[in-house]
């Protein structure tokens, strides 16, 4: 069955890889082999065919000992019986090493015994038979199969090794944290906003997590953790929806948080999670930040309720379709949008739909206890420690945003914006409970307020 499963997806048009790849990857492979040998499913039949079920092997009410009877011919015979103990339920019995299983078959347009679902009864027990036969075969291999993973080193295969190389030689470099030390030389502001034009910060090594989904692979695949393959006939492993690594689901556990999203597979800009989209744009900060703070700075930083003052909504949706659909290439100059509130605006909404705030839903707690603290050193003291707890990627676009806030503040005779005015407003941006609630969302007001407020008065000596 796994044969014509196969078939069907290289023999019969859908090829993917030459065929030499997938001679090569037999021979490399025990759980491959072991896979071909599984016995294979055989039905049998009832005599008097019962056709009140869904189930096409369904033979009625009969007793488990009457079962175990009919399936003891061969290894790999099924049959579907009603439970005796639950009537109404069916009971697959399969035969495999000698002795029957019994489980609990649903259907809901897809039948299943456990997570994964089958269009028919006989692939369901063709995988339940690659699994057991696997399991009780390989078992001791695959409690080692994790233990000297290729993941790590190169060298493994002429075939994987080409994958590998490109995989290890993006962000595999030390140190894995960012480190956060103030350069000297841009001290003043005026001359940090000059270095702001045009800073060659091109490489980050922010730790990032996989993102890793359940996958049903098209003929054979080999985990690319510990290079064996990935055997079953559905399900058989999982893939990082960010960067494409396929894995088994037990390896995906000790994958490395090293996950370099690919642009192809990154289908947006807003509401992108942050650290997912620095990494895969390669860079320090979220380019939408970088871009629209750029443009504020060089031609609204006097303008009157900068931040406050909102800009026409349908035009600032425009905006965030130009970033979703032209990445850094977005055109935001004045001559496509010349009131300066869209682009604020756009930084706004920005910064509200990210899937985990600036400030993370983790460390949101802390902050909000910080800024309830009575003496004003020990309040400083708790929002540098939250600060260095933010994930890099966060932290790195606070530092920078907060600069660019203070030095809006410095223009306030003229945009009538300070420190307390924006904490109003960048305060529930930036940080949002982690609970949904309207009562803690108004009692925190406040504490938002003071935090951000914080952030931009002192600035230069918490980052
Ligand atoms: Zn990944
Ligand atoms: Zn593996």
């Amino acid at each position: 069955a796994f044969r014509a499963g196969f078939k069907a997806s290289y023999g019969g048009g859908v090829v993917s890889c030459p065929v030499s790849y997938v001679l090569i990857n037999f021979l490399l492979s025990v759980l491959y082999q072991l896979q071909q040998e599984a016995p294979r499913p055989k039905r049998i039949t009832c005599p008097q065919e019962v056709s009140t079920s869904v189930f096409l092997q369904f033979h009625g009410m009969i007793s488990r000992e009457y079962a175990d009877e009919l399936l003891s011919g061969a290894e790999g015979s099924y049959l579907i019986r009603e439970s005796q103990r639950q009537p109404g339920s069916h009971t697959l019995a399969l035969r495999f090493g000698h002795q029957t299983f019994n489980y609990r078959l649903f259907y809901d347009g897809k039948h299943f015994v456990g997570e994964k679902r089958f269009e028919s009864v006989h692939d369901l027990v063709t995988d339940a038979l690659i699994i057991l036969y696997i399991e009780t075969k390989a078992a001791e291999y695959i409690a080692k199969m994790t233990t000297n993973p290729i993941y790590e080193h190169l060298g493994y295969t002429s075939l994987l090794k080409d994958k590998m190389v490109h995989r290890l030689s993006r962000g595999r470099t030390e140190p894995r944290r960012v480190t956060f030390q103030r350069d000297e030389k841009i001290s003043s502001p005026l001359v940090r906003r000059s270095a702001l034009k045009d800073t060659p910060e091109k490489q980050c090594f922010y730790e990032k997590i996989h993102n890793f989904k359940v996958h049903t692979f098209r003929g054979p695949h080999w985990c690319e953790y510990c290079a064996n393959f990935m055997w079953g006939l559905i399900a058989q492993g999982v893939r990082c929806s960010d960067c494409g690594l396929n894995v088994h689901k037990q390896c995906s556990k000790l994958v490395p948080s090293d996950c370099q999203p690919d642009l192809r597979r990154i289908k947006k800009v807003f509401s992108c999670d942050l650290t997912t989209l620095v990494k895969a744009h390669n860079t320090t900060r979220p380019m939408v930040v970088d871009m629209c703070i750029r443009e504020i700075e060089l031609r609204g930083m006097k303008s009157e309720g900068l931040y406050r003052v909102s800009g026409f909504s349908e035009h600032i949706e425009d905006v965030r379709l130009s970033f979703d659909r032209d990445g850094e290439k977005a055109d935001i100059s004045a001559s496509a949008y010349a009131d300066i509130n869209i682009i604020a605006g756009a930084l706004k909404l920005y910064l509200r739909d990210l899937p985990i705030p600036v400030i993370t839903f983790d460390l949101y707690s802390k902050f909000i206890q910080a800024a309830k603290m009575p003496n004003s050193d020990s309040r400083l003291e708790a929002i540098h420690e939250g600060l260095l707890q933010l994930p890099p990627a966060h932290y790195e676009t606070l530092r920078y945003l907060m600069a660019h806030l203070k030095r809006v503040t410095m223009f306030e005779k003229d945009n009538l914006m300070n420190a307390e005015n924006l904490g109003i407003i960048f305060g529930p941006t930036l940080m949002q409970p982690p609970e949904l609630n309207a009562l803690t969302t108004l009692n925190d007001m406040r504490q938002q307020k003071v935090v951000v407020q914080l952030l931009i008065e002192h600035e230069d000596v918490l980052f």
